[in-house]
């Protein structure tokens, strides 16, 4: 009887233990989703703390930092397009979006950079711009001379994301 109890008792700690373990990796993969910004519009995962970046600009009309994704002092420019439109623009080194191919060199707000088009490489969503130095070619420049500035009011803190709508993929037509 006394070996039974035993197994008993060896089969519960072990039950704990794995409870334990579990607990302490869904605490982490939590922790890592902390990390990303998403698409307002479709969830998808568009950049993570490590991709933003400072690039300022003597053109935005206004500037400021905030907290964003924990990190504090994260700089937010407010610029302002031809037609008036006003974006709080925050700036990345790197972030997963489709970019137009159209470059252009007018009405920039990065003196000596030209900008493109860039959209949610999901659902389409314009999300902001990419800029690189006019004259690009990559012979004579670097891909790290290259940055994105998004909207951040198209952006959403993935800790955040339980305010998200979210239509499941089987209810769209
Ligand atoms: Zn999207």
């Amino acid at each position: 009887m006394e070996s039974s109890h035993a197994v008993i008792v060896a089969i519960r700690f072990i039950y704990i233990f794995l409870s334990f373990l579990n607990n302490v990796q869904c605490h982490n993969s939590d922790e890592h989703n902390l990390d990303n910004l998403l698409c307002k519009q479709c969830g998808n995962t568009i950049a993570s703390t490590h991709d933003i970046r400072s690039f300022s600009s003597k053109l935005a009309i206004k500037h400021w930092n905030q907290t964003l994704l924990n990190i504090p002092n994260v700089l937010v420019q407010l610029f302002e397009n031809p037609h008036k439109m006003r974006f709080n623009v925050i700036t990345l080194s790197n972030a997963n979006v489709y970019m137009h191919e159209q470059v252009y060199n007018t009405d920039t707000w990065f003196p000596n950079y030209s900008w493109s088009m860039s959209v949610c490489s999901k659902c389409g969503t314009h999300l902001g711009w990419k800029y690189q130095p006019t004259n690009f070619n990559h012979i004579t420049h670097y891909k790290n001379e290259t940055f994105f500035g998004l909207i951040l009011d198209k952006l959403l803190e993935e800790h955040l994301s339980d305010t998200l709508l979210l239509v499941p993929n089987s209810y769209k037509s």
